[in-house]
């Protein structure tokens, strides 16, 4: 999603900061813009480089000045254009914001009548123009009065031209951190970014204010009184994904066994008998999560009713956060992101918490907001995820929950769950996963032309169907579908003709045989079939007319293992259709606006 920069060096920050602007691509943008601050004469002159397209657009002789700020847009309110690109400019002024100003046609309309003319069609520019009106010669009261009249989100960083060496920002559910090292002071939407550049960092929490001035950095209140603060060092997490060849999603998928070792070790270093009473006592669950993290969350459910007895209720957090669910004391809440700014799940924790829930977060950034926000947080060791579409975060998010779904055995009835120990196969299982991918890449090859898919399995097996087909839309731009192999003749069934391709995965040896009468049933309709399983028995009594052997773990934990091949599928199918995997049009990571 749109990200955010601001830098403050000594000598000229340019370098830093447009280093920096170019770590944020990797979550999705349309446009960038770069506004700096050069002390000169009589205060200082703010100049501006902004364009639709990538921060190589921006390229060009290096810009001056001591304070910079940058901007990756995720257009929300005006097509992606030169013109709606930030910064944005008014009076002595340059802003860049993350986030929804969902006032903004009031607010524009209330301008407008007073004679403000606009130079974009975007909802960010009118806290530009606010600010601007606002000023007497104090510039953090000017920020601070503006954004007392915004609602909905933002993270914003301003420059005035009268306050040179200066950068008063602002959070309000848009994350924002500070940090500070290499001789430059920051505030970035975002920590991965930071890794690298900063030593210390600290997050802002909602309605604080970061004012950068005289080379330090404050927290301050609306009324600009100073927030007592602790930075901590940067996470180690290595960059070493900046290593290595070919697209990010296929080097991600690639330490999808590293990162699941790393999870299990932070696992065991985990403390969960500081939330044994909810995890004994909760009468029921709910999770949280959007995308493949809400898959993620499904196989929770899975693991958590039928070896704990406890019922998991799944929401999307969009929905869960609109529709008043009955979530209330003793209740237990798993709320699952990745990034831990997943602006609609932490809205749905929020709310859950503020209801009196426990809030039990599972996230790959152990700073985030959610993981701040949460009671108890269950950190995943995936490393920095930067292909937007995920792949081994929900490895990880998988072998998180399931871990959590053992704790919870344990504490309701004192011994862990049978399949505990083969929790440690599963690097090991992930690893032997990759002997699938010949067979992916020649189904991709044959595959190439298609327009749609099915994607079938039954219990926990439709998750890792649904997963499968997500990827695909995602990023291979195929229509697919990840369905439970029950509902066929309820609807799906109609839209199997000859050619089209249906894709089972058979974990599951009570069902393997339902599974199969599915296939028979598409086959016989011209599908052509695919089947993964785990049994050679079962691949070999199948019709498929491609059949993929998965490594064998425990039937429980499969659908860590059995989503490995559909990933580098879909990975595959991309590349085959000449995409980016990287990249896929109109998608974001770490979505920071609902
Ligand atoms: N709503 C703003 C816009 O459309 C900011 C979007 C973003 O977060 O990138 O320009």
């Amino acid at each position: 999603m749109c990200g955010i920069i601001g830098c403050f060096s000594q000598n000229n920050c340019y370098e830093k900061l447009f280093s920096a602007l170019r770590k944020l691509e990797y979550r999705g943008y349309d446009s960038a813009g770069i506004a700096m601050l050069a002390e000169g004469e009589g205060g200082g002159k703010i100049s501006v480089r902004k364009k639709k397209g990538g921060a190589e657009g921006l390229a060009g002789a290096p810009m001056a000045g001591e304070t910079g700020i940058g901007h990756t847009r995720w257009a929300t309110h005006g097509a992606p254009s030169d013109a709606n690109a930030h910064p944005h400019v008014a009076g002595k002024f340059a802003l860049v914001h993350n986030g929804i100003v969902e006032n903004y046609s009031r607010l524009k309309a209330e301008l407008a009548a007073a004679g403000e003319v606009f130079s974009s069609e975007t909802d960010s520019e009118v806290i530009v123009k606010l600010i601007a009106r606002a000023y007497a010669g104090d510039f953090f009261a000017a920020v601070s009065s503006a954004c007392a009249r915004l609602s909905g989100s933002y993270a914003i960083a301003v420059l005035c031209e009268d306050f040179p060496g200066e950068i008063v920002c602002a959070r309000y559910k848009s994350p924002l951190v500070a940090g500070a090292g290499g001789g430059a002071l920051y505030v970035c939407s975002d920590i991965p970014t930071l890794c690298g550049e900063a030593e210390y960092i600290c997050t802002a929490a909602d309605g604080e204010f970061i004012r950068i001035c005289g080379g330090e950095i404050h927290f301050l209140d609306a009324a600009g009184r100073e927030i007592p603060k602790t930075f901590s060092r940067v996470p180690p997490e290595s960059r070493a994904q900046e290593k290595g060849r070919g697209s990010y999603m296929e080097r991600e998928i690639a330490e999808i066994p590293r990162a699941l070792a790393d999870t299990l070790a932070g696992l065991k270093k985990t403390d969960f008998a500081r939330c044994a009473r909810v995890l004994r006592g909760a009468k029921r669950a709910f999770a949280v999560a959007c995308g493949t993290a809400y898959h993620a969350a499904l196989a929770f459910k899975d693991a958590a009713e039928s070896d704990c007895g406890i019922p998991v209720l799944c929401h999307t957090s969009s929905e869960f956060r609109y529709r008043a669910p009955l979530v209330g004391e003793g209740d237990l809440v798993v709320a699952v992101s990745q990034s831990g700014e997943t602006a609609d799940t932490l809205e749905a924790a929020r709310l859950a918490k503020g209801r009196g829930a426990y809030v039990l977060a599972v996230t790959n950034v152990a700073q985030s907001s959610l993981a701040s926000l949460a009671h108890f947080t269950v950190a995943m060791r995936a490393g920095p995820e930067i292909a937007v579409a995920a792949t081994k975060s929900y490895n990880c998010q998988l072998l998180c929950l399931y871990y959590i779904a053992a704790q919870m055995h344990f504490y309701k009835f004192t011994r862990m769950p049978p399949w505990f120990s083969s929790l440690f196969e599963l690097p090991g299982a992930a690893r032997a996963a990759f002997d699938c991918f010949p067979t992916m890449r020649s189904l991709a090859e044959a595959l190439t032309d298609k327009r749609s898919m099915y994607f079938l399995g039954r219990d926990a097996d439709v998750v890792t169907a649904m997963e499968g087909a997500l990827k695909v839309k995602e990023i291979a731009y195929i229509f697919a579908e990840g369905y439970a192999a029950g509902e066929l003749k309820h609807g799906t069934l109609a839209l199997v003709e000859e050619g089209f391709p249906v894709l089972a995965v058979s974990t599951l040896s009570r069902l393997t045989q339902k599974t199969e009468n599915a296939l028979q049933e598409v086959k016989s309709r011209g599908a052509f079939t695919i089947l993964l399983s785990q049994s050679a028995e079962v691949l070999a009594e199948s019709c498929a007319a491609c059949k993929c052997r998965l490594p064998d773990v425990c039937e429980r934990l499969m659908p860590v293992v059995a989503v490995i091949p559909l990933q580098y599928f879909a990975c595959r199918m991309c590349l085959e259709r000449g995409y980016n995997p990287d990249k896929p049009r109109n998608l974001a990571k770490s979505v920071t606006v609902e």
